[in-house]
């Protein structure tokens, strides 16, 4: 996750409040991770996919 991306305006209502989360994929569980950001105000999901190996 970069810092652009927490303080990125959402592009459908404007607004900075924002939830990063993190999801564990099911069939990878034990490597690797999906990481997104959640728009507070409309949900909009700003970084969908971005999925990380661990070694
Ligand atoms: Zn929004």
């Amino acid at each position: 996750m970069k810092l652009e991306q927490l303080l990125a305006k959402c592009p459908k209502c404007g607004s900075t409040d924002k939830t990063a989360k993190r999801k564990f994929l099911d069939e990878y569980k034990a490597h690797a991770k999906l990481d997104y950001i959640v728009c507070d105000g409309c949900g909009y999901i700003f970084e969908e996919s971005e999925i990380s190996e661990k070694e």
